[in-house]
């Protein structure tokens, strides 16, 4: 099954429920009930309607329904492994430039999220070839994938450790959401196309930092940069306009890097500087 993105909502659908307080994801099958604490609603009266219709429960509960968007569905959809959160997974499509065409390689597949933020990006003329060692995971991730996007021939997945083979060439893109980053570089810059982005997503900055090195001791890259992106939600609320008081302090770091064509000279500094803002040290003519 696919999640449609408009369109009256039909059987079958996955649709989420909103009160003032709570969301609910529920599959819409025709005669079924759904129960909360303030009474119950009767699928049958979810099926034909347009999204952002207000249903009222039979307790007097009122509950406006919507299609998950990409970031509801993958905080909402089963997973094992530790999840990429939506802020990153937005950072990581811009800043390893994911374009619609592209030739993207991850590892690994974990339960999928980012594989369906990818695929959304290259588009029917794209690929994503996924490396994962677990299959277990791989089994989940695909389920998670076909039940977002219906089933995709663009997309390959290869039940490999990445640390000891790719046997793809030509990637224009790398995302390693894996512990140890550092140990694929090898086999990275073989796969990897001259101006190729690479991109690590790690937890911890000692990982950041061993990616680092590696990057800059295999002399294959230059733009190496690595970031963080925090999101801070706001309250705004009459005289309460500050900060929420809790926010997600910290998930990962993104160390990005591009590929360059080896070069002979011993003497050249490959370090290039990764811009502050956006086109800040780009010069035009
Ligand atoms: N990006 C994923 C989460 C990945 S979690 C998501 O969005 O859901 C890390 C995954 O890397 C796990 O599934 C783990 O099994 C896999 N992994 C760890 N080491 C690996 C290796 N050497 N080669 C391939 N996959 C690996």
């Amino acid at each position: 099954m696919k999640i449609r993105r408009k369109g009256k909502i039909s059987e079958g659908e996955w649709v989420i429920l909103l009160d003032s307080k709570r969301r609910y994801l529920i599959q819409v099958e025709r005669d079924k009930v759904f129960h909360y604490h303030k009474g119950f609603v009767n699928h049958n009266d979810i099926i034909g309607r347009e999204e952002g219709t207000l249903i009222k429960s039979s307790h007097g509960g009122a509950l406006f329904i919507f299609r998950p968007t990409f970031s509801d569905y993958i905080l909402e959809m089963p997973r094992g492994a530790q999840i990429i959160y939506p802020k990153d997974v937005a950072t990581i499509l811009i800043w390893a430039d994911i374009y619609p065409g592209a030739r993207v390689l991850e590892a690994g597949i974990g339960s999928g999220a980012l594989t369906i933020a990818l695929l959304q990006a290259v588009g029917e003329t794209g690929i994503v070839i996924s490396y994962e060692i677990r299959e277990d995971f791989a089994k989940r991730a695909l389920s998670n994938i076909e039940n977002f996007l219906g089933k995709k021939d663009n997309h390959i997945l290869r039940l490999k450790n990445i640390y000891e083979e790719i046997e793809d060439n030509n990637i224009d893109r790398i995302i390693l959401d894996l512990p140890e980053p550092w140990k694929a570089i090898d086999n990275v810059i073989k796969a990897l196309r001259p101006g190729g982005i690479f991109l690590a997503y790690t937890p911890t900055i000692i990982q950041a930092q061993k990616t680092v090195e590696a990057l800059e001791n295999s002399k294959n890259f230059t733009l190496i940069e690595t970031i963080e992106t925090l999101l801070r939600p706001w309250q705004i609320e009459g005289l309460s306009v500050r900060p929420y008081h809790r926010m997600v302090a910290h998930t990962a770091f993104l160390t990005i890097a591009r590929k360059i064509v080896p070069i002979k000279e011993e003497n050249i500094s490959l370090k290039g500087e990764p811009s502050e803002e956006i086109g800040e040290n780009l010069e035009i003519d």
